[in-house]
């Protein structure tokens, strides 16, 4: 709405009011500077969340974000070499309507998977990355994605690195048929031959991570992490539910209840994570000194 359109719905409720100038003089603020906190309401200008790791300063909400916004706040700058950039899924059973739908997920999230994969730097130490994306699908896993994924352990096998994975997942691309599922037994392979190697593994759960991913390489981590509040789940809770016939409690499926029952090992900030996954770097690395010559901690 513009000020003119304001002008002409206020109505003057006596003669004093009605004298001078009354034009609103209030500044106009386009409605895309703010975001209004989906849990506590609270209206908070962009930059300022932005500034703030997309956390609501009030009540402490972490949004979703996009996984290139992940990777720079979590990776050294300029650290990150991307694998596999161009791998895309097709329609391969010819699941009716998947074709746009894959259009359209390259085109609102500007990526080509729901996975984005890659070499880097976290405090210095190298490691296999792999983002998962919300905004590609809900980050559904299908064939490419779980390819990538497997891709990225077995470089990281083959070069004795460790593997930093942040999930994202509404679960199994139902679009790709039993090819999705056959995903999760792909990847948990290569994930035990990371694993055998005596390599590490950290997960960072992420809202939400559900169905195939959360019954595959989500829940394999050697440490688990997970951000506030996340969703975490095999199957909704209704489904549950009415599977047990007996009703939830309550926080169920939250990164907090999971702590409660031994399922993550952490709940981590955003703000904290960059230095939280550094230091479980530094603690399982090999080095007696780093490159500023600081002692490592023994363990
Ligand atoms: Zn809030």
């Amino acid at each position: 709405m513009n000020t003119s359109d304001l002008f002409n719905f206020l109505k003057p409720k006596n003669e004093l009011e009605n004298q001078g100038d009354a034009v609103d003089n209030r500044p106009y603020i386009p409605d895309e500077l703010w975001v209004k906190c989906p849990v506590c309401k609270t209206p908070v200008l962009s930059a300022d969340l932005n500034e703030n790791y997309k956390v609501c300063p009030k009540c402490g909400y972490h949004f979703r974000i996009a996984a290139r916004q992940r990777i720079e706040w979590t990776v050294d700058e300029g650290s990150f070499e991307e694998f596999d950039k161009e791998m895309i899924s097709e329609n391969i059973i010819d699941f009716p309507d998947y074709s746009r739908k894959l259009k359209n997920a390259r085109l609102n999230s500007g990526e080509n998977e729901s996975v984005i994969t890659g070499l880097a730097k976290i405090g210095g130490y190298p490691v296999v990355l792999a983002v998962m994306n919300s905004q590609f699908m809900m980050g559904s896993m299908g064939t490419v994605t779980g390819e990538k994924v497997t891709r990225a352990f077995e470089y990281a096998t083959e070069h004795r690195l460790p593997v930093v994975v942040f999930t994202v997942s509404g679960g199994a691309r139902m679009q790709e048929g039993i090819l999705s599922l056959m995903q999760m037994a792909k990847t948990s392979g290569a994930v035990k031959l990371h694993s055998d190697a005596g390599l590490l593994y950290i997960t960072v759960l992420t809202d939400p991570t559900t169905g195939g991913v959360t019954a595959s390489f989500a829940m394999e981590g050697d440490i688990i992490l997970s951000e506030p509040r996340a969703l975490i789940g095999f199957a909704g809770p209704r489904v549950i539910e009415q599977t047990i016939r007996q009703k939830l409690p309550k926080d169920f499926q939250t990164a907090e209840f999971l702590l409660e029952k031994g399922f993550v090992d952490a709940v981590v900030p955003r703000a904290e994570m960059k230095e939280t996954l550094a230091k479980i770097l530094r603690l399982h690395s090999n080095k007696i000194n780093t490159e500023e010559g600081e002692k490592d901690e023994c363990i």
